[in-house]
Formats: C-alpha cells, sequence, structure tokens
C-alpha cells in the first residue's frame, strides 16, 4: 500500500552508491589534479566513446557551453532554423552566438518537421540546430536529405537524448555536432556535465582551445589563437560519471518498464494520449509525455495543479515556446510554430525515474482516471 502522505516528485537525479564515488574521487588527493584534463575525464572520455561505439567525443563543464562551443567552431553565420518547443538553452546558444533564430513547427514526434525546415530556408540559412526533444529522436534522415540539398550544417541539441538508439545505432552518430547534457536530472550524470560527439575530427583542436580561453601551448610558450572560454569539465564530475555509467543501461530497462506500465494503465482513460513508441528506437524513456486533449474532463493545467495537490508532481514541458519569452522580445526572428502553440497546452511530463514504482504508476494512473471523469 502506497502511504497517503507520500509525495511523488516529478524528476529524482539518479545517485551511484555513495562509497563507489568515495573511493573513485580518493584518487584525487594523491595526484593533486582536480580538473585541466586529468586521469578521470581521460577515462570517462573512453568510456563514453566506447558506449556510443561511433565518432569523436569531447566533454565540457556543462552542455550548454558544449553547444555554444559547437555553433562557435562551425562558424556559423546568417540564420538557423530551430525548434521553439524546447529547453531555453537551444534557443540561448543560437542567440549569444549572433545567429538569427528561425522558428519552425514540430511534427508528431514533438521534434522540428523536415516540412518546416523546407518552408523557411532561405539563402541565409546556414544551419539546422534543434533538439531531440524529451529522448525522442527527430527524423535524421529527413533532416540530413534537407541538409544536404541546402548546404546546412546540423547540430543536434541531444540534452535529452542520452542513451537512445535509431535501429541500434547511438543517437549521437547523426548530424554534424550532437551535445549530451550530463547535469543532474538528465538520464545519466556528471553533477553537471556535457559532451559533443562529431563527425569531423578536425574539429577535435578547434572544441579543445574554445574550451580552454583559446590557448594554444607551443614550444616557445603560449598563444591564444581564438577568444575562447572555460568549458573544461572538472574531476570531481568525471568521477561521477565513471561511477554512474554502467547503471545506465540498467536505469533505462527499469524506465521502459515503468513507461509500458503507464501506456497500459493510461490506454482507456479518455483524452490521455501516450507517445505511440517506434519499434525502430531503443528510447531512453528520459521523461514520459502525454497529452491532455479536449475530451479528457480537465484541461492540463488544471490537471498538473490537481495532482500537485496530492503529492503527485508532474511538469508542464514545455507550456512556452522559447520565441515567446520576454528576453527575445527585442530580437528579429520569423516564426511559423502553429502545431507547436497547439501543442504546448496540452503536453505534460508523467513523473518516471528508476526509483518510482509501478504501484505508483498505477497510483497516478488511478488519480487521473478519477479528475477527468
Ligand atoms: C538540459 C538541457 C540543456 C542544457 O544542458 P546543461 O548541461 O544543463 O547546460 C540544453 N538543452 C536541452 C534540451 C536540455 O534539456
Amino acid at each position: 500500500m502506497r502511504e497517503m502522505d507520500r509525495v511523488i516528485k516529478p524528476t529524482q537525479p539518479v545517485m551511484p552508491d555513495m562509497d563507489k564515488y568515495i573511493k573513485e574521487i580518493g584518487a584525487i588527493w594523491d595526484t593533486g589534479i582536480m580538473t585541466n584534463n586529468g586521469d578521470k575525464v581521460n577515462r570517462l572520455r573512453e568510456m563514453l566513446a566506447d558506449y556510443m561505439g561511433c565518432r569523436n567525443i569531447d566533454l565540457f563543464v556543462n552542455g550548454h557551453s558544449a553547444l555554444q562551443i559547437a555553433i562557435q567552431a562551425l562558424q556559423l553565420e546568417g540564420e538557423a532554423i530551430t525548434s521553439p518547443f524546447t529547453f531555453v538553452s537551444t534557443t540561448n546558444a543560437i542567440i549569444q552566438n549572433g545567429l538569427t533564430p528561425v522558428f519552425g513547427d514540430i511534427d508528431d514526434t514533438y521534434n522540428l518537421s523536415v516540412e518546416s525546415i523546407e518552408e523557411l530556408v532561405t539563402d541565409r540559412t546556414s544551419a539546422i540546430i534543434t533538439p531531440h526533444i524529451f529522448g525522442i529522436p527527430c527524423n535524421v534522415e529527413g533532416i540530413e536529405e534537407v541538409a544536404v540539398k541546402h548546404n546546412l550544417k546540423v547540430i543536434y541539441d541531444g540534452a535529452q537524448a542520452f542513451g537512445t538508439k535509431i535501429r541500434g545505432k547511438s543517437i549521437g552518430c547523426f548530424g554534424d555536432v550532437t551535445m549530451f547534457s550530463f547535469h543532474a536530472i538528465k538520464i545519466f550524470n556528471s553533477i553537471e556535465g556535457g559532451m559533443l560527439s562529431y563527425k569531423n575530427m578536425k574539429l577535435q583542436r578547434t572544441f579543445e582551445l574554445y574550451r580552454n580561453f583559446g590557448i594554444s601551448y607551443g614550444e616557445m610558450g603560449t598563444d591564444v589563437e581564438v577568444v575562447g572560454m572555460n568549458a573544461k569539465m572538472n574531476e570531481f564530475q568525471a568521477a561521477m560519471g565513471i561511477v554512474n555509467l554502467p547503471g545506465l543501461d540498467d536505469e533505462i530497462k527499469k524506465r521502459k518498464g515503468l513507461a509500458e506500465a503507464y501506456c497500459e494503465c493510461l490506454k482507456d482513460v479518455t483524452g490521455v494520449q501516450t507517445y505511440p513508441y517506434d519499434a525502430d528506437i531503443d528510447y531512453n524513456y528520459a521523461y514520459f509525455p502525454v497529452r491532455i486533449t479536449k475530451d479528457y474532463g480537465i484541461s492540463r493545467d488544471e490537471l498538473w495543479l490537481r495532482l500537485k495537490e496530492k503529492g503527485i508532481g508532474t511538469r508542464k514541458l514545455y507550456d512556452k515556446l522559447t520565441c515567446d519569452y520576454s528576453c527575445y522580445q527585442g530580437t528579429e526572428y520569423r516564426r511559423n510554430s502553429q502545431y507547436a502553440d497547439k501543442i504546448k497546452g496540452m503536453a505534460l511530463d508523467l513523473p518516471i525515474y528508476g526509483t518510482l514504482s509501478e504501484t505508483d504508476v498505477a497510483y497516478i494512473c488511478n488519480e487521473m482516471k478519477t479528475l477527468g471523469a
């Protein structure tokens, strides 16, 4: 039986065994190396390269800096086509690099639609910079095709998508560059952390420069080749990643079980639509988005509030499109996002994490059934 006063949080970080972490960081006291490409960052990079099974990868202090550096390193100019149905980081990174965002529309994957890219591309467009939202992949083949046709670079914001695979291939194997976030509440964490996976080997040196102020170390001394930032992952972060990574597949498996339980319990609830998962894709189940339609008794916003009153935390991801945030209102941009405008009023992310039980899922579903009736 579930205790009545138990609160179900909307998300929970994956924490490793404490003793394992303490053991892992112990070596830092022997070496005195806390940051600047230490052993642990190098080891985590190797472990992640193995896990991904494709491409070059580099590690960063967080996902947002990694995304900024990816855009900078590709020397993009003009316009970037993007999705407004995302976490603000995607849009910020575009604007912080002096690009004009062009907001397209989403399709039923919650991601930027290929038709929308075709519609918005001009001779000023230099790139598609867009997320795999909720860990659900974009139409990567379709995007690749338009990108080749119009000579555009493709940068994916895969912050939410680590662990997702398309026909057995890691989601980081598509596009020119994919960014991943290892922030505490992502499916895999290094406390904070970021990664770029990329096609062109030559970018490695550029990323290294941008990550460390632009400094190059020559025999005769140092030079600063580009105006870089400080975005190095430190050893404590890497140690967290090292102890967390072996548990990732298990975490995904547990979440998959919960997702299946949700789909089963919610299939008879009028007005609640679960995501039509595709058999070709191994999702990471980092999120569990549902849509609350008109046929449900109350609105998405009211449901969110009622569940909260009952101690069930859910998230309105995303109830605003990034292009509507007040900080961009002075910025010039184009936008054609009608479907996204509709979806933002319907989408609700339900709790999904390894420490949640199927009893909790059944309880949440029952409450949803009652509230909608
Ligand atoms: C979390 C997230 C980011 C930012 O990653 P950080 O590691 O927190 O900087 C960027 N984009 C999306 C879509 C995210 O969910």
